[in-house]
């Protein structure tokens, strides 16, 4: 070990672990590449005024989970906490939206910061992957996002996640149940900080985790007895567009995000295998947000699936990802003239595609051997001073221990050949 350890709350992708890591990525990214979705890649920090607004000063992660700091020239930035403020702050910026050409889709996946309190599936250094699409209000688009994150999850194997689903409303009849749950909520036996939470986001208190909240809760407002009827048949739509997709939902009325400028679709993809970190991945559509970040009227929609709990969510549910080995051939010289030579037919092998290593650092025949068995190659290359002689390599099957002696100019032949 080094005088270093990974800081507090982070931890470092190593194989083979990290190819799980990785391929979970690409399993999240995949329905989204097949549906439109462009890739949009971001800065790692972005002025802290886009996450305060862009997030929501009341919120846990600009308040308490941010990595804020001030540069040496005088810039207040911060680590990002989130995709969306950024992503939609990319889209305006490079007038993506004025083509034409909306909805604007967009994918991503990368590293979020947030200062929390470290614990199994919560870290303060993490990976998501997202995706936007901005700038149209339609249900069939909240719909497609929910049903492609699903698919995400189907592809992946995994079985015991839910997907909970609820409507916000919209600026017409959200200030009204806004208003009717304050009411509510200052009628109870409330600590000083969620009292002012009341005044600027009463409905995050309905988030609130801690039983003695939870059960003064009960009767308070209901938003879907508020939704107005564009808000009501937006969401009806939603969910007959998942039903006859054939993803399952449960409608959860407590489901808050609770910013304000959250509307209409909300959602979380939980799954039961995770303990009290339960969320995998959340999202929603966020039609005031472009305005509040200083663009024009875009209403919004988005989700980001968290790849961390999402491999926790593997390991709960005892999948295995069917990871194929990185290596097929595995090259191993015997002596100065053969290193040579098959150096060189790694490197024909691996341009004509084919998946090649080879033994450095001039390890004996068994050391290499070993190291070709534990590359899980499934042939392995070997040569000596009398192969050359006689213008040929030994072709061993690693699996059988069949072996064939092959002329040095149809090597890449012959392994495309048994590699079939
Ligand atoms: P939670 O309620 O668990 O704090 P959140 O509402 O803060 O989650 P989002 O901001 O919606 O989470 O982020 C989307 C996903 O990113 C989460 O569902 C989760 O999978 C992942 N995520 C968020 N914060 C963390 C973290 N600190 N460590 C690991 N994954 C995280
Ligand atoms: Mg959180």
């Amino acid at each position: 070990m080094s005088t270093f350890q990974a800081p507090k709350g982070t931890y470092d992708l190593i194989p083979p672990n990290s190819a799980t890591y990785l391929a979970v990525r690409e399993a999240i990214a995949a329905p989204l590449k097949n549906s439109g979705y462009g890739y949009v890649e971001t800065p790692g920090f972005e002025n802290v005024e886009l996450f305060a607004r862009g997030v929501g000063e009341s919120t846990d992660i600009v308040t308490k989970e941010m990595y804020a700091f001030e540069t040496k020239g005088g810039d207040k930035l911060a680590l990002r906490p989130e995709g969306t403020a950024s992503v939609l702050r990319a889209a305006l910026e490079a007038n993506l939206h004025k083509g034409g050409n909306l909805p604007v889709k967009l994918w991503y996946s990368g590293s979020y910061y947030r200062y929390e309190r470290p614990q199994k599936g919560r870290y303060r250094h993490f990976s998501q992957v997202g995706a936007e699409a901005i700038g149209a209000e339609d249900p069939a688009l909240d719909a497609e996002l929910i049903i492609l994150a699903h698919q995400a999850y189907r592809s992946l194997g995994l079985r015991d996640f839910r997907i909970l689903l609820n409507s916000l409303g919209d600026k017409e009849c959200r200030p009204v149940y806004r208003a009717a749950l304050q009411e509510f909520l200052r009628g109870l036996r409330l600590d000083e900080d969620t009292r002012r939470r009341i005044e600027i986001n009463p409905l995050r208190v309905l988030d609130d985790k801690r039983e003695a909240v939870q059960e003064q809760l009960i009767g308070a407002p209901m938003l879907r007895d508020y939704l107005c009827e564009a808000c009501k048949t937006y969401h009806e739509q939603v969910r007959e567009l998942l039903t006859a997709a054939g993803v399952a939902y449960e409608d959860d009325p407590k489901l808050v995000r609770g910013l304000d400028y959250y509307t209409r679709t909300t959602f979380e993809f939980v799954h039961d295998g995770l303990g009290s970190q339960s969320a995998v991945g959340g999202g929603g559509r966020y039609d005031g947000l472009s305005e509040m970040i200083g663009g024009p009227a875009l209403p919004s929609v988005g989700w980001a699936l968290g790849v961390d709990r999402t491999v926790l969510a593997l390991e709960a549910e005892g999948v295995t990802l069917d990871i194929p080995a990185a290596t097929s051939v595995y090259a191993v010289p015997l002596g100065e003239e053969a290193r040579r030579v098959l150096f060189g037919k790694v490197t024909e092998l691996r341009l004509a595609g084919v998946a090649t290593d080879f033994a450095f650092g001039g390890k004996g025949l068994k050391n290499a051997m070993k190291s070709a068995n534990r590359s899980g190659a499934r042939l392995a290359l070997v040569a000596g001073e009398r192969d050359l002689a006689e213008g040929v390599v030994q072709l061993k099957d690693l699996a059988s221990g069949e072996q064939t002696p092959v002329a040095l100019d149809a090597v890449v032949e012959e392994v495309r050949r048994a590699l079939g």
